[in-house]
């Protein structure tokens, strides 16, 4: 199950519409990288952005644990160039990466895929 949400703030030139997955399980590698990054929140590592006590919703990528922003200062976190090309699972540069978001406690943490970990998160 999947649905489209529009890229918040100034989108780029290759922006693509972020895949949302919703009422899905998460693989161990997917869990692992949200439970690092939650420890890392909580223990004070994570910046966030000036606007985050108003957002409805709050954005963090895999690739920028450290970062936390508002839908208006997502393009701070959001990839660009090669990284926005980067599986984040296997660091492969593949121009089939895909951005992918999965709501995590409230969070909305974007990450990219290529086709091959793709099937792996989420087996036909
Ligand atoms: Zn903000
Ligand atoms: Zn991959």
């Amino acid at each position: 199950m999947r649905r489209q949400v529009q890229h918040a703030g100034s989108p780029a030139a290759d922006a693509r519409p972020i895949a949302v997955l919703s009422g899905h399980e998460p693989s161990w590698w997917l869990r692992a990288q949200l439970v690092s990054m939650e420890s890392g929140w909580r223990s004070g590592e994570a910046l966030g952005c000036p606007h985050l006590g108003a957002a409805s919703i709050w954005l963090a990528a895999l690739w920028r644990p450290d970062l936390m922003a508002c839908p208006s200062c997502a393009h701070h976190i959001m990839a660009t160039g090669t990284e926005n090309h980067t599986c984040d699972r296997c660091r492969t540069v593949d121009p089939g990466v895909g951005p992918l978001a999965i709501e995590w406690r409230g969070i909305l943490v974007t990450f990219g895929l290529c086709p091959s970990c793709f099937r792996l998160e989420l087996p036909a």
